[in-house]
């Protein structure tokens, strides 16, 4: 490493002012070099163009601190001066992205003034996209507009958000409707004075609900209390927040808002993403019909009239399916995967395939489970940056599963680091966990290699937000490779796991993945239907445009009565961008074909997988980094024969 990492607290006593230096050091830094831009820029357009992009990583460093730390700290007090300096971060880019004289210094470079350095080139091209994408060339009063209608538009996206965390809903049981469910679910719940058991919406109690509970009416009830969870306050909110997005779009110059969400991406134009989705149920039309003959079939031995399986019925038959067709005991599995020797098992494995070292190292860190690396080449034993697992559940931690930056890498400024942020059990886990932590690591190599160039735009995972997922979604192969697992996943007497397990295994988890495939494209055709339905001069009704595109894409029918999109939180986020999921798959899927099956540890395929897609970062682009990984552009054909397999 050119440069130190990052030095921590060493004390938890000086958090909160550590926090407060280091935000306000680097905002300084980032708004000293934008105010010298404005008032005296470089006269060399390159020396300009590195000013920007130092100031966007100064200011990146805020927003890192403030995003982790707001997310994993142990102190409420350091979360919430955390989430501050997030906060502040925020709104400096978005002044930054609204100012005029800002822009004129970049809309005044002349193109051939970097035609001969092809990154400046491309950092212009994208700083100017940035500009025009944020309205900034637009009159005063239109400017002004877009200011507030960005702003309703992130109050409309935490209050869906909010509304839809807050309504839990109901269902009261008596206990011998609740036969089926695991002993450790019923001891949780126990019935109230008048003899019932109360069944909330939230994944640990209705999930497990859906799956194992033997009354019929259970299972309904409780799947229609889900799928009404914010109908109808969300409705309204929803209806406003697809209309402004609108607006904003046309406003800068799209025909609609998946045009102007997708100019950016991988996909590039709105159009492109209903043809995708299309392409992906022609190709899905033949596994989910075998799969929904298998349901209907252990379905007709309980209901023997039954044409179809209702929605609700699903979860409880599937597994079923997958009980008695591949016979997998998870409780068996899980004493293959103890924590520790998976941690560990997950480095050696990373290490031997991309050629690098973990060294543990005794540094400061936020709370004492975090263990810390430094990551080096195994060949040159150049120390390339710093990671830190953060793998437990604690109170007041982020309760999901994600790859969180603390440095962002460019060689001769700073060393890339990066914390996995998990909520994995302490002692055996079960192995949806062991995929997550391949998944989550794929997004952290991703993180750690790619920082070593020059410039902090395309530092890191700073590729297409489409591709994104398609590294870590590969690295997940890995851990269904009974060659790999068995390296560290051994029962309590030494004993690897069985190579026959591990295929039952995956072929359990290969059941249902027409029917889930079907699925997918039902909600990424809502999620790009309800905002592309904005252009049109009548715009339908939200429930009816769900049910039309249910029964032409999802593999279970609509369950009358119900309003399922006013609980898809991805309507926030991922607003008409849900299908970048499925598409990061395909490429995961195609690129994952460059590799031996037989032969998963082959350092080939992995080393050119290593320095033509991970170490590149966003210096070019995805489509064009994996054409040259591949030798060929990217195929939909590999995921087709995995889906037809
Ligand atoms: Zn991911």
């Amino acid at each position: 490493m050119t440069t130190e990492p990052l030095a921590l607290p060493t004390s938890p006593d000086a958090w909160p002012a550590w926090i407060r230096d280091r935000a306000a050091s680097e905002l300084a830094l980032a708004t000293g070099l934008v105010e010298g831009l404005r008032t005296d820029p470089p006269a060399d357009p390159v020396a300009v163009l590195r000013q920007w992009d130092r100031a966007g990583g100064h200011l990146g460093n805020v927003a890192a601190v403030g995003s982790l730390f707001g997310n994993v700290h142990p102190s409420e007090e350091v979360r919430e001066l955390a989430d501050n300096a997030e906060q502040e971060a925020s709104r400096v880019g978005t002044r930054w992205s609204l100012d005029r004289e800002l822009y004129d210094v970049f809309a005044a470079i002349e193109d051939s003034a970097v035609a001969d350095d092809p990154l400046a080139a491309r950092l212009l091209a994208k700083v100017r996209a940035d500009f025009r994408r944020s309205g900034v060339d637009k009159d005063e009063a239109t400017r002004d507009r877009i200011s507030a209608i960005r702003e309703r538009i992130t109050e409309l996206d935490q209050e869906f958000s909010r509304v839809i965390r807050d309504d839990v809903r109901t269902i009261q049981v008596a206990p011998d409707q609740l036969d089926g469910m695991p002993a450790d679910w019923l001891e949780a719940h126990p019935a109230d004075e008048e003899g019932l058991v109360t069944v909330t919406t939230d994944y640990p109690d209705s999930v497990p609900v859906r799956m194992f509970a033997h009354d019929q009416d259970v299972r309904r009830d409780i799947t229609i209390a889900f799928q009404e969870r914010g109908w109808p306050t969300t409705e309204a909110l929803l209806d406003e927040l697809f209309s402004l997005r609108h607006e904003l779009a046309t406003t800068v110059g799209y025909a609609d808002w998946p045009s102007y969400d997708a100019d950016v991406k991988m996909i590039r134009t709105g159009p492109a993403i209903p043809e995708f989705i299309d392409k992906i149920a022609a190709a899905a039309e033949e596994p989910m019909q075998r799969d929904l003959g298998q349901l209907l079939e252990r379905y007709r031995r309980d209901f023997p009239d039954a044409t179809v399986v209702p929605g609700y019925d699903y979860n409880y038959y599937a597994e079923l399916v997958r009980a008695e067709k591949y016979d997998v005991d998870s409780q068996r599995v899980r004493t293959y995967f103890d924590f520790g020797k998976v941690r560990q098992g997950l480095l050696d494995v990373t290490g031997r395939l991309f050629g690098l070292r973990y060294e543990q190292v005794d540094v400061p860190v936020w709370h004492e489970e975090v263990t810390a690396y430094d990551v080096s080449t195994s060949t040159a034993g150049e120390p390339i940056g710093r990671i830190y697992l953060d793998l437990h559940p604690r109170d007041g931690k982020y309760k999901h599963a994600a790859q969180f930056t603390l440095v962002d890498g460019v060689e001769g400024e700073q060393a890339p680091e990066g914390v996995l942020v998990c909520n994995f059990a302490r002692g055996l886990m079960e192995h949806d966990h062991v995929v997550t932590l391949f998944h989550e690591f794929g997004h952290l190599l991703h993180h750690v290699l790619a920082g070593h160039g020059d410039w902090f735009r395309f530092a890191g995972v700073a590729t297409e937000w489409d591709f994104v997922e398609a590294p870590s979604q590969m690295l997940e192969e890995w851990a269904w490779h009974a060659d790999v697992l068995q390296t560290f996943a051994t029962s309590a007497d030494g004993e690897p796991i069985p190579a026959d397990l591990v295929t039952a295994m995956r072929d359990a988890d290969d059941y249902g993945k027409g029917i889930f495939a079907r699925t997918q494209m039902f909600y990424a055709a809502m999620s790009y239907w309800f905002h592309a339905d904005r252009a049109r001069a009548e715009v339908p009704d939200l429930t009816a445009r769900m049910v039309e595109l249910q029964e032409k894409y999802a593999a279970l029918p609509y369950l009358p009565g119900t309003h399922m999109f006013a609980s898809f939180g991805h309507l926030g986020g991922y607003s008409s961008g849900y299908y970048t999921y499925m598409w990061s798959l395909v490429i995961a899927k195609d690129m994952f074909s460059a590799f031996d099956e037989t032969d998963v540890f082959a350092t080939g395929a992995a080393t050119r997988y290593r320095d033509r897609i991970l170490v590149p970062g966003g210096t070019g682009d995805a489509a064009d980094l994996v054409a040259d990984f591949l030798g060929r552009p990217f195929s939909f054909d590999t995921y087709a024969a995995w889906l037809a397999r």
